[in-house]
């Protein structure tokens, strides 16, 4: 193989190699991506269930505060009555309002109980949900730690290969690389093997003596067809 082709090969190999690592460098970062949101979105429906008991226990106070009130009013209305000074009509007025309080403070205190209870039930689930987020948000950035190691890595690689290259490239006429980035803008593999006459590249026929060429240690070869450099093994 003419020794210019088997450095564009060299080079090729190191792009593709090159694009490769960026590629996988990509869909790393993709991955850590989605982790952080899910991370986020974790956090936030943990934020939401605290929010959610958090209303629910103000609730409760108010509910009774409520309750309070209602006794005080109701004891109000009773001491009126003990003073014993008011009239029949005014009494049967006081005992209905009395009546009445003492019915909505009975539905307050229900509803109150209830909220209690709930509170009870959210509070020991809360529990279980809290270690539970805890311990898939401490998966989840294992993982990206995990990832971000490997990218690391990739990165150190693809610091060597541009080093690489640039000693590949220093050695390989200008022209050449011209005609290779020329080639490189559409395809993945400038540089192909010719196989029974026939490019790999485009899997069109080449002529005799383009394959004489290519077998040549002077000069490069090319396909007829997609122009790319042909080299025989
Ligand atoms: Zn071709």
């Amino acid at each position: 193989m003419n020794k210019n082709v088997k450095k564009l090969l060299n080079l090729q190999e190191i792009d593709n190699t090159t694009r490769e690592k960026k590629r996988r460098i990509n869909r790393l970062e993709k991955r850590m991506e989605n982790l952080k949101n899910e991370i986020e979105m974790i956090k936030d429906r943990e934020e939401e269930r605290e929010d959610n008991l958090a209303k629910l226990k103000q609730e409760s106070e108010e509910k009774n505060r409520k309750v309070d009130d209602l006794q005080d009013q109701i004891d109000k209305y009773r001491e009126r009555l003990d003073e014993g000074i008011i009239s029949f009509k005014e009494t049967e007025a006081l005992e209905e309002k009395i009546q009445h309080s003492m019915d909505r403070m009975e539905k307050l205190e229900d509803e109150a109980i209830d909220i209690m209870m709930k509170i009870d039930r959210t509070e020991a689930k809360r529990e279980e949900q809290k270690a539970e987020a805890e311990s898939k948000v401490e998966g989840k950035k294992d993982t990206i730690e995990e990832l971000e190691g490997k990218k690391d890595g990739l990165l150190q690689e693809l610091k060597e290969l541009k080093k690489e290259r640039e000693d590949v490239l220093s050695e390989i006429p200008d022209r050449l690389i011209d005609q290779y980035d020329r080639l490189r803008a559409s395809t993945n593999t400038p540089v192909v093997q010719v196989r029974n006459r026939v490019c790999q590249g485009c899997q069109m026929s080449v002529s005799k003596n383009t394959v004489k060429q290519a077998r040549s240690d002077q000069g490069l070869a090319t396909c007829e067809n997609c122009s790319r450099i042909l080299y025989v093994r």
